[in-house]
């Protein structure tokens, strides 16, 4: 298959290069040329813009910071609607808004293309693995389309629905992890409060009703789970900054549709403090820093 592959950053550039492993004859671009060199180097073709990327491509992928760079590189003046192939299939990787998958998904309607939103869950180490979950939006058809290609660069690809059900479902995800890490923190700060180690606190509540992800895989207190940033100064990760973002879009879609959610506002609300605070470059696991007072 001959792909397109648009946005080479951290995430982009080892999903580029898990599509040229699988056998996919890749072009690609980014606006920072050591990210297309760097690509190139694992054997992709380096393209020198978006109109040079995507000549040929039956798939174009995008993966690039956020929505608004998403609607201008793929339906702005010499964007990729502007030289596609008719009849290609965008896939935008990107994590945005809901409201921008939609728009993008009506324009590339309108103008002969197919469109599937594929938010990613797993963060760098699991783009480089090729072991990313996609939670992609789009017709039935589309997604078949889809299918194969997500499938070289992640193991788990899952259909959430329509065009923009792959953020939905992205962002109502991530809100609940922000909840459930700043749940955690406040479990395993009470508990040292009243005498408790973290390990006993741990031992006991990953075997009771406490129990979560944000405990047993990524524990915000070091000690109990060795792989946790915990363990490493809180280097991240999945950055304060990247936490906000989807908490930011999470609100973002709960008012568009008239729907409170208190926790996850709350969730924000946290998060945005610590990043004007100066951590924003810190895991997010280490809000249990904030709530013990030491930051
Ligand atoms: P990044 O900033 O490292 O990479 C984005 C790339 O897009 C950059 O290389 C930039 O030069 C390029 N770019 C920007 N505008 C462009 C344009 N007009 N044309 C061509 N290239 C352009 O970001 P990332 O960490 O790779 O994340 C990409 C997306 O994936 C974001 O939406 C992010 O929220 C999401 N995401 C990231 C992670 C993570 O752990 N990093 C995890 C899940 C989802």
């Amino acid at each position: 298959m001959q792909i397109a592959f648009i946005g080479l950053g951290n995430m982009g550039g080892h999903m580029a290069a898990n599509l040229v492993k699988a056998g996919h004859g890749v072009r690609a671009f980014d606006l920072d040329a050591g990210a297309v060199a760097r690509v190139a180097e694992q054997g992709a073709s380096a393209a020198s813009s978006v109109a040079d990327a995507v000549q040929g491509a039956q798939i174009v992928i995008t993966m690039l910071p956020a929505g608004p760079h998403v609607l201008r590189v793929c339906f702005g003046e010499d964007g990729v609607a502007a030289h596609a192939a008719p009849g290609a299939l965008f896939v935008d990787c990107s994590t945005i808004a809901v409201t921008h998958a939609r728009e993008a998904g009506e324009k590339a309607a309108a103008a002969g293309f197919s469109f599937v939103d594929a938010p990613v869950s797993g963060g760098v180490a699991a783009a480089e693995a090729g072991t990313l979950t996609f939670m992609a939006g789009g017709s039935e058809a589309d997604f078949a389309r889809a299918q194969p290609v997500l499938a070289a660069m992640g193991k788990n690809i899952l259909h959430a629905g329509g065009v923009g059900n792959g953020q939905a479902a992205k962002i109502a995800n991530n809100m609940l992890l922000g909840i459930s890490m700043i749940a955690t923190s406040e479990a395993f700060a009470l508990a040292e409060k009243l005498g408790l180690d973290a390990q006993t606190f741990y031992d006991i509540s990953s075997k009771a009703s406490g129990q979560c992800w944000s405990m047993t895989s990524y524990c915000p207190a070091p000690g109990p789970v060795a792989t946790s940033p915990a363990n490493r100064d809180y280097q991240p990760g999945f950055a304060v900054a990247m936490m906000l973002k989807d908490l930011k879009l999470s609100q973002e879609a709960a008012r568009a549709v008239g729907f409170e959610t208190p926790l996850g506002r709350d969730a924000e609300a946290i998060y945005d403090a610590l990043s004007k605070d100066g951590h924003a470059g810190m895991d997010f696991s280490g809000v249990i820093r904030r709530i013990k007072g030491e930051i």
